[in-house]
């Protein structure tokens, strides 16, 4: 039997820091020929952590060892801050493997929360230290005990802001084609009109960090998505929300949904199928980020058939295509987010990788991981760059993902708040 060493070293690792993290009182000193501090790439840098924070970055010969440092030398290698992903839903996992109506309505919680904790491993082993959950699909507020037992060191993931249940209207979302006899449980929480102040007070004390919003749903006459909010119902979600300091955010894909998610005050929009390069300029204008799930549109017409780079792209995928240029010419700001769930825990990188694909510079492209998702979630003091006094989540990957994105899922070091997760 051959010994998995990677996966004995992984463990090793958990025992020392689920161990003896609160104690630690540990300054590394790490050196690689590239260092992505969130916004440049610099070369030749060193990066001084003491304890969970960044202590200080800069070039080599300005830095001198701190005593009793641990020295990690990376030799053809890139320092980035820890990655963080806009759009996932813990606990989904591909639906080529389950269909999502199975997921939703015959998985019990149980079940799926139990998944979602090696979903939640996976994705910070991929470089991943803070992740933005955008809904459980079914699953009540498993993802606020997630975040719970993450916070706890009771299991190993990403530092989640998590949405809990999400609000759709009455009518619009699935699971959809039973008997109408039967009331069906849904993917998210119905509710309208005046309900809609309850509902969101009820998901906010509940544990949601954010208000997740279906502005829009394919229940289009023909299938199509069509807006499922008003825009007075949507402004009444934002004012409640935001009373409590919190904030609205909205699956948007047609054109009047994103435009009414944008007037009502979201903060970013999810999906964006059909956005255009004047609601991009609307949507920079209002300072939203646009979240363009690049990845769910890919592989879920591949688990359709699409045979990707031999039969040619279904038409969503192609449409996906222009708008993605669209949003780029426009200048909104663009973050990363794939809807990850969709496809596997862990394989985050691959939105990064379509980003590129599709157009996106590829500076741009680590930006959205790190600089703009921080700013896009208000982090922009603690995390998504490398500086003095932020949160110390470090990662270090092989290779150089400016000039190759997928050197991004070469991860060798993985650190969070100060701990080390991963080191090879
Ligand atoms: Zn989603």
């Amino acid at each position: 039997m051959k010994i998995n060493y990677r996966k004995y070293f992984i463990s090793l690792i958990y025992l020392f820091v689920l161990g003896f993290s609160s104690n630690a009182q540990t300054k590394y000193y790490v050196t690689a020929p590239r260092l992505f501090d969130g916004e440049v790439m610099h070369k030749d840098w060193a990066l001084i952590i003491e304890n969970n924070k960044i202590k200080t970055v800069g070039p080599i010969q300005q830095l001198s060892v701190p005593e009793g440092a641990v020295k990690l030398n990376y030799p053809n290698a890139t320092i980035m801050p820890g990655l963080i992903e806009g759009h996932s839903h813990l606990m989904l996992y591909p639906y080529n493997i389950t269909d999502w109506d199975t997921q939703v309505l015959k998985e019990a919680d149980a079940y799926r929360t139990v998944r979602a904790t090696v979903h939640a491993k996976n994705t910070l082993l991929a470089g991943f230290t803070t992740a933005r959950d955008l809904g459980t699909e079914g699953a009540g507020y498993a993802d606020v005990a997630l975040k719970r037992a993450i916070n706890e060191g009771v299991v190993v993931g990403p530092r989640l802001m998590v949405a809990g249940r999400a609000i759709v209207s009455t009518g619009s979302y699935g699971p959809k084609g039973y008997d109408t006899d039967q009331e069906i449980m849904l993917g998210a929480e119905p509710a309208d009109g005046n309900n809609l102040i309850k509902v969101v007070r009820d998901q906010i004390g509940k544990g949601a960090d954010f208000i997740k919003i279906y502005a829009d749903y394919r229940w289009g006459i023909n299938g199509e998505d069509r807006p499922s909010f008003t825009l007075d119902e949507l402004k009444l979600i934002n004012e409640v929300t935001r009373s409590s300091g919190r904030v609205m955010v909205c699956h948007a894909k047609s054109k009047e949904a994103i435009r009414r998610a944008v007037m009502a005050g979201a903060e970013t929009i999810e999906h964006g199928d059909f956005i255009d390069v004047e609601l991009g300029q609307l949507m920079k204008a209002h300072n939203v980020t646009y979240m363009p799930t690049i990845a769910a549109v890919d592989v879920i017409s591949q688990y359709r058939g699409w045979k990707k780079g031999i039969t040619d792209p279904p038409n969503n995928v192609l449409n996906k295509r222009k708008s993605f240029k669209e949003a780029i010419a426009s200048g909104v700001s663009i973050g990363l987010g794939g809807d990850v769930g969709v496809f596997p825990h862990g394989e985050n990188a691959l939105e990064m990788e379509l980003m590129v694909e599709y157009g996106l510079p590829i500076m741009d492209a680590l930006k959205a991981a790190t600089s703009v998702n921080a700013r896009a979630f208000h982090l922009e003091d603690s995390l998504g760059n490398l500086k003095p006094g932020f949160i110390a989540d470090v990662i270090v990957v092989e290779g150089d993902p400016s000039k190759n994105i997928s050197d991004i899922r070469k991860v060798k070091f993985v650190m969070k708040e100060g701990v080390v997760y991963l080191s090879k």
